[in-house]
């Protein structure tokens, strides 16, 4: 699916989106639409328990990203105390995850209305590792939840694919539209910046955004979500193709995918 032909619904009732900070930086998030309240990704059940039971909330649907722990471990706990829960998570990744009720695969459409959601795949950090695309999230735009492949001034470290498949996700990404809500698997965002800032030092756009974040930490708030288009001006993996990023690692002339490979092997030894 060309994700810039999915339309957008701007009379859609906004879905109801609740951020749910778990184990030491990992984030999972509640999802309440028309068809239910469905769950990101199940770090540990206990902070998700909580957050539903405070809201008299009963999930439908577990959506998992990818097959590391820190995004399902909580799920046995989860179904437990939610016994009608449908559990779901990637086909390719299944031997690897809890058992699931449904096994997606990319391509695969499902709810209805502001809850219709697109199964993308976005391999790289894992091989099976699949994000969720709500286009009719807000009256704005769509959400999409990227968990560890694209993340708010970053993008997950590769252990499974090749940099050019990172890239080749990333820039299928970035052809969401730019006020596209971007909830990532974990509260990277500082550490990410300065690495970023490393990359781009004269970029205005990261400068004012950096002192934007370092506030928002420095109360404890989230950084998430983040809408796609300033992603697009900030987070260096999403500007491999630029001349500035080019010319500010020396690498002008230089491949798109060779640039994103280089900064990605040198942010895994920032
Ligand atoms: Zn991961
Ligand atoms: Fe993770």
């Amino acid at each position: 699916m060309p994700l810039d032909t999915v339309r957008h619904d701007k009379d859609a009732d906004p879905l109801e989106i609740v951020t749910v900070p778990c184990l030491s930086d990992n984030y999972a998030y509640l999802i309440k639409g028309p068809d239910g309240v469905a769950v990101v990704d199940a770090p540990e059940a206990a902070p998700l328990i909580n957050a539903l039971d405070t809201r008299g909330w009963k999930p439908e649907a577990l959506m998992i990203t990818h097959h590391h722990p820190d995004h399902h471990g909580g799920t046995k706990d989860l179904r437990a105390r939610f016994p009608s829960m449908v559990v779901m998570g990637p086909k390719a990744e299944a031997d690897r995850l809890p058992t699931l009720d449904l096994a997606l695969e990319p391509g695969f459409e499902g709810g209805s209305g502001t809850g219709r959601f697109h199964v993308l795949q976005v391999p790289g950090h894992t091989l099976g590792h699949i994000a969720y695309y709500y286009p009719d999230a807000s009256t704005e735009g769509g959400a999409l939840f990227s968990a560890d492949s694209l993340m708010v001034m970053g993008c997950g470290r590769l252990f499974e694919g090749t940099p050019a498949q990172m890239w080749d996700t990333l820039q299928r990404l970035m052809t969401l539209p730019d006020d596209t809500l971007v909830y990532p698997g974990h509260e990277y965002t500082q550490s990410n910046t300065r690495f970023a800032l490393e990359v781009e030092p004269d970029n205005a756009d990261l400068v004012a955004r950096a002192a934007v974040i370092d506030a928002l930490r420095a109360e404890g708030r989230p950084t998430v979500p983040a809408k796609l288009g300033l992603e697009k001006a900030t987070n260096p993996f999403l500007r491999a193709h630029l001349d500035t990023l080019k010319n500010a690692v020396g690498m002008a002339k230089r491949e798109d995918a060779e640039v994103f490979a280089h900064i990605r092997a040198w942010k895994d030894r920032f």
